[in-house]
Order: structure tokens, then sequence, then C-alpha cells
């Protein structure tokens, strides 16, 4: 997976502050960094969150599942960009070649398991490789025969993968990193809605302070605002 920071509002903090100090006409505080630390945490702790909103990022993932795209886009602030399944293909078509080679996504938890299939024991790897190349050659066979690839999917795993850019505001992403890298959230989003909060945490560190990562870097959750400077 590659999370990749494609844009970001230029002295994104100072612009959030600005605004915000438009509310009270207060711009002779304005006084960076401590001025936008102290306005910031203010405004977070209180619940004014929509003075986040005057700052944005855009991210391009790759390497996802569409089974992550598919949980990614039901955030409704978020707006994506995605790679269409009716316009690449993964294999060659009369008059047309791949657009990019087919890849699935396949979950560690998999390799735990054996599985008995035509009457052989596989792991659940090799199971779940065969399954998956059976699908893909079905598609194959599909486009060839003159299938338009938009039917042709439809034979293709969730783990299909899938490239997207997404571009959101800070309140937003607070809320996406919220939900998403908390531990009860799928691993696939989860690890890589962390990776977008290692990019803010370094880009914009004031908004994204409060956001505390685990020892292993698995999870992170809202500190407590008692923990908080
Ligand atoms: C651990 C986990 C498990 C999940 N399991 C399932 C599942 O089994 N099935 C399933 O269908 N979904 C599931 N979801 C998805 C979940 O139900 C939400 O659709 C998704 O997390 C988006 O959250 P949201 O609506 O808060 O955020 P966003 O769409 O990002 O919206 C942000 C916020 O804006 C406000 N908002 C947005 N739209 C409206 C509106 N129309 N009216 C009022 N306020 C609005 C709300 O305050 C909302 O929290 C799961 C999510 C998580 C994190």
């Amino acid at each position: 997976m590659e999370v990749e920071l494609m844009a970001i509002t230029p002295q994104a903090e100072e612009v959030i502050e600005k605004a915000c100090r438009t509310c009270y006409l207060s711009f002779n505080r304005f006084d960076p960094p401590e001025s936008t630390r102290e306005l910031i945490r203010k405004v977070i702790s209180k619940g004014h969150h929509s003075v986040l909103e005057h700052a944005s990022a855009t991210f391009r993932v790759k390497g996802g599942s569409r089974v992550f795209t598919h949980e990614l886009v039901r955030h409704r602030f978020v707006s994506p960009s995605q790679e269409s399944q009716r316009y690449v293909c993964y294999a060659d078509k009369p008059g047309r070649h791949k657009t990019k080679d087919y890849n699935c996504i396949i979950p560690d938890s998999i390799d735990g398991v054996s599985l008995k299939m035509n009457g052989s024991c596989f792991s659940g790897r090799e199971a779940f490789i065969k399954a998956q190349e059976q699908c893909y050659r079905l598609y194959e066979q599909l486009l060839a025969a003159g299938v338009p690839p938009e039917d042709a999917r439809y034979i293709l795993p969730g783990g299909t993968e899938s490239e997207i850019v997404i571009t959101a505001n800070f309140r937003e992403l607070r809320h996406l990193i919220t939900l998403r890298c908390n531990p009860r959230a799928h691993w696939e989003i989860r690890r890589i809605c962390l990776k977008i909060l290692d990019i803010m945490k370094k880009e914009a560190p004031i908004v994204f302070s409060d956001f505390v990562i685990d020892a292993q870097g698995e999870s992170a959750q809202l500190a407590p605002e008692e923990e908080l400077g």
C-alpha cells in the first residue's frame, strides 16, 4: 500500500487561525506558532470544528483493494476519483491491450487455515490464489470473447487492487481517522488511514496532535483531553 500526499492547503494551520480570528476580528493576536497552537487546540476542544474546513489535503492511494475503497467512499465528505473497471482493462480485449496487470490483495489471516478442495488439502493462501486465478482467467476469456470490461468485472473478487485519489478537508480527515484508525476498524482501511495520519501529523501537527498512535503502530485514538498539553 502506498499513500502519497499530492496537495495540501499552503500554511494550512495559519489559514485556519486567520479564518477563525475573523469571527472576533482579533488579528492583532495573530502570532504564530504560539497563537496558532492555542487557538486551534481551543476550537477543537470546544467542538467548533467548522473552522478546520478551511484547509484540505489530496492523497493518492495505491495498492488497496476494492473492499477498502468501498469502505472509504462511504465517507460522504471525502471526494473520490477512482480507477474505473469500465475503462481500465486487466487483460487484452479485441482491438485493445490491457491497461494494467491484474493484482489481488490477499489478507494475512488466511495463512493460518487449511482447506479441502476437490479432495486435496491446501493452505488458505494456496486455495485463495487458485480461486482468484480462476476468476481472473474467466475475466480474461470473457474480454477475449467480446464481453465489455464493465460486465466481465462482475467475476472479479473484492480483493481486486484499485487506485484512488481522495480530497478531504481537515475536519473530515479527523473524522475519518477517528473512525478508521480505531482498533475495531478493518485492518486494510486502518493501515491506510494510519499512513494518512502519519502524513497529517507532519503537515499539520497542531490539528492532528491529539491522535495517539499505539506502540505497535497498528491503531490510533484520540487522547483524553486531560492528557493534552
Ligand atoms: C468499524 C466500522 C464498522 C462499520 N460497519 C458497517 C456495516 O456493517 N454496514 C454499513 O453499512 N456501514 C458500516 N460502516 C460504515 C458507517 O456506517 C458509516 O457509513 C461510515 O463510517 C461513514 O461515517 P459517517 O457517516 O459518520 O461519516 P461521513 O459520511 O464521513 O460524514 C461525516 C459526518 O457528517 C455528518 N453527516 C454526513 N452526512 C449527513 C447527513 N446526511 N445527515 C446528517 N449528518 C450527516 C455526520 O455527523 C457524520 O458523522 C462501518 C464503519 C466503521 C468505522
